[in-house]
């Protein structure tokens, strides 16, 4: 039998088998990616993301409505002048079809990742999150009763919910910053059983996140000219250049690279001041100084990632380079400004992350960097939230554990030892 797709090392081009690898076993740096068999997307009648399974790295699919879905903006695109606007939504809004209950693109990241991990590898899966990837693993983790070890900050704890309970979680909270919990959940993964998801370097994630724009492109039957997502690892730009290079090769949406248009949240934006002055490297004194005050004032936190993927080979900015991509940065005032908009004209809430991506659209506009005919998706990748409380309960995930920052794991492991051998 051939594998539907192998994993290729960008530093050292060697092939790699799929044993959740993450990365490259001699050591490399680069972003492992992962390369198909099929050449051409053929859409499979199987439900949410799984639809674009030919270009999943996964055998197997789980039944949940979650997927991207893409429509043709009238309100908003009219209120822009712009004719050709589609707008992405991951998030639930039963009334366009969007399926996704924990309402952010991090669950089309989950879904695969939850099926990679049992087919290819064996272990209980650790994130570590500020709020919506841990969401939305425990949303998986409710569907399939997969276990999953979930390590937030203290203040993120109120944002970890299901729609149906979660017996399986494992969540840890600890008192300080979303890198003190990054932190603590690295240490975790010491304990045997314990895998790490991977982030920007787990092929699942990216290709799952990817599928927005295999549906954008597959809704407007072409490519679009620019993607617009707000960032904070820039994992989800990333996907899209990588999703638009298969659908290049595909043959059937266009020849051109879509341009990247990603943003930041002002006063952290150290992927844009490194960008914009052309550098590959992120300079924390220059590009992130008083990283911890400017990410208490941001109005978008899940944007706030001190460590993104950018210089790495196959990160970000090999992305932009590779399609003539754009970073900006938006201040709170323009992304409240902006939600409103969206609001009035789209009748749906959206992440404040996403009210950031509509704030950076709405500059692109009135500068005239994007062109009123240019084809446009817009990644509303979050929202839904009135909408799903309308419809579903919301089961707190309850903590298992408290720690402080800076503590020893040691403090629970034996107790971590008896949960994982009750999970595995
Ligand atoms: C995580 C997240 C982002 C940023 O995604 P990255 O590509 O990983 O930087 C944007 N919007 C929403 C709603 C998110 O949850
Ligand atoms: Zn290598």
């Amino acid at each position: 039998m051939t594998e539907k797709y192998t994993l290729k090392c960008p530093d050292c081009s060697e092939e790699i088998p799929d044993r959740y690898t993450n990365v490259c076993p001699t050591g490399c740096t680069g972003l492992i990616r992962a390369y198909y068999w099929k050449k051409q997307l053929d859409i499979q009648p199987l439900p949410g993301i799984f639809r674009f399974s030919d270009w999943l790295p996964v055998e197997g699919h789980l039944p949940s409505d979650a997927g991207p879905i893409t429509y043709k903006s009238e309100a908003l695109a009219q209120e822009l002048g712009l004719s050709n606007l589609y707008i992405g939504f991951s998030g639930y809004w039963p009334e366009r079809g969007a399926a996704i209950e924990s309402c952010s693109f991090k669950e089309l990241e989950a879904l695969p990742t939850t099926v990679r991990m049992k087919e290819k590898g064996h272990g209980i899966l650790q994130i570590s999150s500020a709020g919506n990837t841990g969401r939305a693993f425990c949303q998986v983790s409710a569907l399939t009763g997969a276990p999953v070890v979930v390590v937030v900050p203290e203040s993120s704890k109120e944002r970890l919910w299901t729609t149906t309970p979660a017996e399986n979680v494992c969540l840890i909270t600890v008192e300080g910053d979303y890198t003190d919990s990054i932190e603590f959940g690295n240490a975790i993964c010491s304990i045997p059983g314990i895998v790490a998801e991977g982030g920007a370097r787990n092929v699942a994630r990216r290709d799952g996140m990817g599928t927005v724009m295999l549906d954008g492109a597959v809704t407007a039957g072409r490519l679009p000219d620019y993607y617009f997502q707000a960032v904070g690892s820039g994992t989800g730009g990333i996907a899209a250049w990588e999703a638009s290079m298969r659908l290049v090769g595909d043959g059937r949406f266009g020849t051109i690279l879509p341009h990247l248009y990603l943003t930041q949240n002002e006063p952290f934006v150290p992927m844009m001041k490194a960008w914009q002055e052309g550098r590959r490297e992120i300079l924390p004194e220059t590009d992130m100084a008083d990283a911890r005050r400017a990410i208490s004032q941001v109005y978008a936190d899940v944007l706030t990632n001190r460590h993104p993927p950018y210089s790495v080979k196959g990160g970000v900015y090999d992305a932009l380079s590779a399609t003539g991509g754009t970073m900006d940065g938006i201040t709170n005032v323009q992304a409240k400004e902006a939600e409103k908009i969206f609001i009035d004209a789209e009748e749906i809430d959206p992440d404040p992350a996403a009210s950031v991506c509509v704030a950076s659209l709405i500059k692109a506009v009135e500068t005239g960097t994007v062109g009123k005919d240019d084809y446009i998706l817009l990644n509303i990748a979050g929202g839904g939230y009135k909408r799903v409380a309308e419809d579903k309960n919301r089961f707190p995930v309850e903590p298992m554990f408290s720690v402080k920052g800076g503590s020893p794991v040691e403090e629970i492991r034996s107790e971590i030892d008896t949960w994982v051998n009750g999970h595995a």
